[in-house]
């Protein structure tokens, strides 16, 4: 016998459990006053140099701010979430002269679109299979990052957490260390309730973000954001810009970091996310001397490999200037005549500041 929708729903949730997702819900395929803003978002220039996300169709509208546009057969948005937390400090509770900070989501050995994307397919078998007599013409279609959907939205839809001041999605029970994987289907499935803004009063993202990037609550201009700056920019960082990102060589959890929801966040079980040795405080100079090879070796199947060679050891340069660690001196003092030219352009201004903070 055919399986009835309601029986589908609790089918596609149980199938997440056992893929490993710790939460999971269903949002209807409909655009929303979130997705009314994103035009203005980019026309004010917030994405910066990420291109992918101006993305349009034929007609000239942003595909990513209306689903119903781009997939008008979608009827249901399942969203996926899994937890990457792991039992290291945080970025905020660690200070160490000698070493960068690498964003908590890229310490693993595998790439985690690679990882989330396994086990959403794993939901979207379990999907099909559940409906292959009552709705035999199923599409579904599985994205991580990579759809022309805005994640963190449609996540909000289904319940599974809100969009926090510094727009990531927030879990009340485990916080927001979250990877999401959503599967558009055809079908018609009842949504979960959204979740509701837990943020309060609360302004301590804002506040501590180290180069004002979040310009307003839930309002982020991706040119001033740590994370974009150090894995997107290419080339040069703008120089008013470089004080603030402190030791960060590759992303930047501050914003999450000082968040009281993710002060119990539990430590994730799934062994694809668990932290590879070196990458956690990874040492400065061990970065910026990287060579070609060693960066191929090191970072194969990372995601570290997006801000690629140059923008890593660009970043770990300015790290030293910022790190207030005068043994440096002597390494930037190399650097100045890198082949890299952002490198050697950096090396110049970190000498400078790391002689102004000694
Ligand atoms: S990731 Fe860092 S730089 Fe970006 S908004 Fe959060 S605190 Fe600010
Ligand atoms: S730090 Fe406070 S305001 Fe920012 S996302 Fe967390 S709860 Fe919301």
């Amino acid at each position: 016998m055919a399986s009835s929708i309601l029986q589908v729903e609790s089918i596609v949730k149980r199938a997440a459990q056992q893929a490993g997702f710790e939460l999971a819900g269903i949002a209807p395929a409909a655009d929303s006053p979130e997705l009314q803003s994103f035009p203005e978002w980019i026309a004010a220039g917030h994405a910066g140099e990420m291109k992918y996300m101006e993305a349009r169709d034929e007609q000239g509208s942003l595909k990513r701010a209306s689903l119903s546009r781009v997939a008008p057969w979608a009827r249901s948005v399942v969203v996926c979430a899994i937890n990457y937390n792991t039992d290291h400090p945080y970025s905020t509770e660690v200070q160490d002269p000698d070493r960068g900070w690498i964003s908590r989501y890229a310490w693993s050995r595998e790439d985690y679109h690679g990882a989330v994307l396994r086990r959403l397919q794993q939901v979207e078998a379990a999907l099909h299979e559940a409906v292959e007599e009552s709705a035999p013409q199923l599409i579904t279609r599985s994205y991580v990052d990579t759809g022309p959907i805005v994640e963190r939205v449609f996540a909000k839809y289904a319940g599974v957490g809100w969009i926090g001041k510094n727009t990531c999605i927030i879990n009340q029970k485990i916080g927001s260390w979250l990877f999401l994987g959503v599967i558009l289907t055809s079908l018609d499935l009842t949504p979960d309730v959204p979740a509701p803004d837990r943020c309060g009063t609360c302004t301590r993202c804002i506040e501590a973000c180290p180069t004002d990037a979040i310009l307003a609550p839930y309002q982020l201009d991706a040119n001033r954001c740590i994370s974009y700056l150090t894995i997107e920019k290419r080339g040069s960082i703008p120089e008013e810009l470089r004080a603030g990102i402190g030791r960060h060589v590759f992303g930047c959890d501050i914003c999450q970091d000082v968040c009281p929801w993710n002060r119990k966040a539990p430590a994730t079980s799934a062994p694809e996310f668990s932290a590879r040795e070196g990458l956690v405080n990874p040492a400065l100079d061990w970065l910026a001397e990287m060579s070609a090879e060693g960066f191929r070796e090191t970072f194969r199947g990372s995601p570290i490999r997006r801000a690629k060679r140059s923008g890593l050891r660009r970043n770990a340069v300015l790290a030293m200037g910022n790190s207030g660690n005068g043994q440096f001196l002597q390494l930037l003092k190399e650097l100045v005549i890198d082949e890299d030219e952002s490198v050697a352009e950096s090396a110049i201004w970190a000498m400078e500041r790391l002689r102004n903070l000694l």
